[in-house]
């Protein structure tokens, strides 16, 4: 089994920052994690297989021999937590960093836990974008308008009538935490988590705004330019950092998520980084040769038929297919040539034909194949 691009993997781009990458997995992780979809073969491998990924673009020396060599510049010679892929242990070692306190207030041990106030972060949006395989091939800038919740402009996002409406949370003394102590048998144990009071902003609005009744946001709308490389694929989600919907209360926006949709071509049909097209050509054309205008996605190609051509040749065009995401080069254009088998003769033609199979010529035998149908096919599908 081929291991898929680490980029693809988690949705990102070749050049995508540290913090889109980490953003990215963080969501990756969320989703499939073990525990939201227990039993779900599915669900663990795609766990594992974006932990793995994560593994190696969040280490800059990794992501630089991985962008330089692929898989094979990051495979340690056998063992050593990847290639054989990481164990569950090695992953949920990875999410203290990852995930910080974003579970939510949460266990800060004993004493631990410093009085970080909460930012809030805005819900994100998600989009549907849907490309033609020629805006696949090519890369495409969309501007897209999206409804979504922005900064109150009244208030400009604090919820506060007027500049000196708040108040410090008196509840949490402005750090935005609680702390509480339990008893357990093993003696004292203290937690922290977000005090309810103020929701973990440390602060209460004493006179909120008319306009957005002290949410600080409201309904408003955006035209996004999203930049999408060239070769993403069906069910790839990119992440747009910041464009999603306004948080309440002077928070940062949540993110807007582009799920790429693939337009059909009427003609040409995608296979990853290659693109198939079925030529018919006539049974005497395929006898006598011929030349044939084939649909590419870079306009049309004449294309010349040997003599003696036979139904089921794979053609290659260089070159022609689409680049792949990760940069590294484009895939071709195979060409099937199927030959148009009359469904119906005149009586002239049904003479012709029968005197043409009367020919030893016409008759086919194992030693007048191009080559066999296995060699065929290994060349269709390598
Ligand atoms: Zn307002
Ligand atoms: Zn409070």
């Amino acid at each position: 089994m081929t291991k898929r691009d680490y980029y693809e993997i988690l949705g990102v781009t070749r050049n995508a920052s540290d913090a889109e990458i980490k953003k990215a997995y963080r969501q990756m992780a969320l989703k499939f994690h073990p525990d939201k979809n227990p039993g779900n073969k599915e669900a663990e491998d795609r766990f594992k297989e974006a932990a793995e990924a994560y593994e190696v673009l969040s280490n800059p020396e990794k992501r630089s021999r991985y962008d330089q060599f692929g898989h094979e510049g990051v495979r340690n010679g056998g063992g050593g937590g990847y290639g054989g892929g990481m164990s569950m242990d090695d992953i949920f070692s990875q999410f203290g960093d990852i995930f910080g306190s974003a579970f939510g207030g949460g266990f800060s041990g004993f004493g631990g836990g410093g009085s970080r106030r909460r930012v809030n972060k805005g819900t994100n949006l998600r989009v549907k974008v849907k490309l033609s395989l020629e805006e696949i091939a090519r890369g495409v800038e969309k501007k897209i308008k999206v409804s979504k919740l922005v900064a109150c402009s009244t208030c400009q996002g604090t919820g506060a009538a007027g500049g000196s409406a708040f108040s410090t949370c008196s509840h949490c003394h402005g750090t935005g935490q609680v702390t509480r102590v339990t008893s357990t048998f093993l003696g004292q144990m203290q937690t922290t988590s977000t005090c309810p009071y103020c929701n973990g902003e440390g602060q209460t609005i004493t006179n909120k705004c008319n306009t957005c009744s002290g949410s600080g946001t409201m309904k408003g709308e955006e035209v996004i330019s999203l930049n999408i490389p060239a070769g993403v694929s069906e069910g790839i989600q990119l992440s747009v950092g910041g464009k999603g919907n306004m948080a309440p209360r002077g928070g940062i926006p949540g993110d807007l998520i582009v799920q790429i949709e693939e337009i059909p071509h009427p003609e040409l049909v995608r296979d990853g980084t290659n693109i198939l097209y079925e030529h018919y050509i006539s049974f005497p054309e395929a006898a006598l040769g011929t030349s044939i205008e084939v649909p590419t996605i870079d306009g049309k190609v004449r294309i010349k038929i040997d003599p003696g051509t036979q139904g089921g040749k794979v053609l290659r065009l260089k070159g022609k297919g689409v680049p792949s995401l990760n940069g590294y080069g484009r895939g071709d254009q195979l060409i099937n040539i199927s030959v148009w088998t009359p469904r119906s003769l005149s009586r002239q033609e049904q003479e012709i034909m029968e005197n043409l199979m009367k020919s030893d010529n016409f008759r086919p035998h194992p030693g007048a194949r191009d080559k066999s149908f296995f060699d065929r096919m290994k060349e269709y599908f390598q």
